[in-house]
């Protein structure tokens, strides 16, 4: 009956469909109704008894009994089997129709059971919509007690989902007050890490997170953190942990952490990743403008912000200098705890110029020529970015990463001025490094070197040819083991 209760909207909506239907009401709940359905089922399978004595009667083992709107139930036969119809006076078959492909006889037996079905199937079916009626009025005279267990039933469903949780993967209870404390010890991101051990992957990296906001500032605890670190590192897994973490102390739930103190966040901003609203006119650019412009304008002292890559969307400098004076506006201005991930290096200066400016990086460790990520978020800043070995484990094809690579080596070089017409005239394009890549497949480097170097005269190269060559050895050496 509660079930029922809990979908009226749906069966009031749909009551049309139901009342030609029936069905709604399941068996034990009414005698009467059992009872009514029992006789309606019963007609039908006398209906198929009729059938198979009319097919004894006939000899026709293919005779059928079926049922149209115009003569109810019928027997049904070919006109070439017409003669098997007994046709002296005890013949039940009275006959109703005939077709090319068809002859139908009644006979009063079956009209009788058809009467039996009809009103069986209309009495039960009345039944069922008297036994709705009743209980639709039940529940409206108790519609508040109604309301009010299903509202104790599902605060009470939560919280026990929540004490489960708690209790399967070890969280705390943290403690949450009036001041603008946020310290997470050993935080984990809750969703993240229920996946890597349903996936029984790598365990989750607990990460430690320390802000306080401007008013209760002391020594070394900082209002924002600088998150730096290459793509794929953790950055926005623990900006989004941080917040989440939040959260789910202000609805009263144990935290994935080992401790946690949290003053209380009246507002949580978050900026991150690249949602677009492009039917309504918006680029992702704009849309990331608009809410960062949200976050500057409405954050207070107490509020918690996440920041992810303000500014990636559009050209370096602009990128970096919108980001530069965000920080700056976050620190002087909102006074909020912010975490703020970026890939602009040159931010990192803002921790020296900004007295509540810290710098973290996630820790990263290089290895035989790969990149391993830690996860750790560490004391520092990221001195490279890393993207090409992403790149690479994305699958970008090896050509394209070499010739990243030389690129990246140029513009680290400093030549970021003239950089990209140089880059075209100086560096070999894609065709003279898939020649080097292609050469490159079964060989070591010395062989390599040596097959480049022998047919050539040197005597005959001009300037440009030699410069070159010079980068085609240099690729070599680059690009074998
Ligand atoms: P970024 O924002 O730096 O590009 P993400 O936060 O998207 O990186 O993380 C990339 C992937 O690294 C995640 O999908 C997750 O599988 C893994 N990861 C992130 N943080 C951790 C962590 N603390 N421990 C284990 N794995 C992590």
């Amino acid at each position: 009956l509660f079930k029922m209760w809990t979908s009226t909207q749906s069966i009031a909506k749909d009551l049309p469909l139901f009342s030609r239907d029936g069905g709604f009401i399941g068996p034990g709940f009414s005698n009467e109704l059992d009872k009514l359905i029992e006789l309606r089922d019963e007609s039908h399978r006398l209906i198929v008894e009729l059938q198979t004595e009319y097919a004894e009667l006939t000899g026709l083992s293919k005779l059928k009994v079926r049922h149209n709107n115009a003569l109810g139930y019928y027997v049904d036969i070919t006109p070439r089997q017409i003669n098997n119809i007994p046709k002296n006076s005890d013949s039940p078959f009275i006959l109703r129709q005939t077709l090319i492909n068809s002859v139908r006889y009644s006979t009063i037996k079956l009209s009788e059971l058809e009467t039996q079905i009809v009103n069986a199937a209309d009495k039960a079916l009345r039944c069922e919509l008297s036994i709705f009626d009743t209980l639709s009025k039940e529940v409206c005279a108790n519609a508040d007690q109604i309301t009010s267990t299903a509202r104790a039933l599902a605060e009470l469903d939560v919280s026990l989902g929540l004490a489960t949780l708690a209790d399967e993967r070890d969280y705390i209870k943290p403690i949450v007050d009036q001041t603008t404390v946020f310290e997470i010890e050993n935080g984990r991101h809750p969703v993240v890490e229920a996946t890597l051990s349903n996936f029984n992957e790598k365990k989750f990296i607990g990460n430690n997170c320390r802000l306080c906001g401007k008013s209760e500032n002391v020594n070394d605890i900082a209002q924002i953190w600088l998150l730096s670190g290459p793509n794929m590192a953790g950055k926005s897994t623990f900006l989004r942990q941080c917040a989440l973490i939040s959260i789910m102390a202000q609805i009263g739930s144990y935290v994935p952490a080992s401790s946690a103190h949290l003053g209380v966040v009246d507002r949580l901003f978050s900026r991150i990743g690249a949602s677009d609203n492009l039917a309504q006119g918006r680029s992702t650019f704009m849309v990331e403008m608009i809410e960062t412009a949200t976050i500057l304008n409405q954050a207070g002292p107490k509020s918690l912000v996440i920041l992810d890559e303000i500014g990636r969307g559009t050209a370096t400098f602009d990128g970096l200098s919108i980001a530069w004076a965000v920080v700056e506006h976050l620190h002087e201005k909102n006074f909020c705890r912010t975490l703020f991930a970026t890939h602009y290096h040159e931010l990192n200066v803002l921790a020296d110029a900004l007295e509540r400016v810290q710098c973290r990086t996630m820790r990263v460790k290089e290895w035989r020529g790969d990149v391993v990520f830690l996860h750790e978020v560490v004391l520092g800043s990221a001195d490279r970015s890393y993207g090409i070995h992403v790149g690479a484990l994305a699958g970008l094809p090896n050509i394209v990463v070499q010739r990243a690579k030389q690129l990246l080596a140029s513009l680290e070089k400093g030549e970021k001025s003239k950089i990209i017409t140089k880059l075209v005239d100086d560096l070999p394009l894609f065709s003279a490094l898939e020649q080097v890549s292609e050469d490159h497949v079964d060989n070591n480097r010395g062989d390599l070197l040596e097959d480049a170097v022998k047919p050539i005269n040197l005597d005959e190269m001009t300037p440009k040819e030699a410069h070159n060559f010079l980068y085609k050895l240099k690729s070599i050496i680059e690009t074998t083991p």
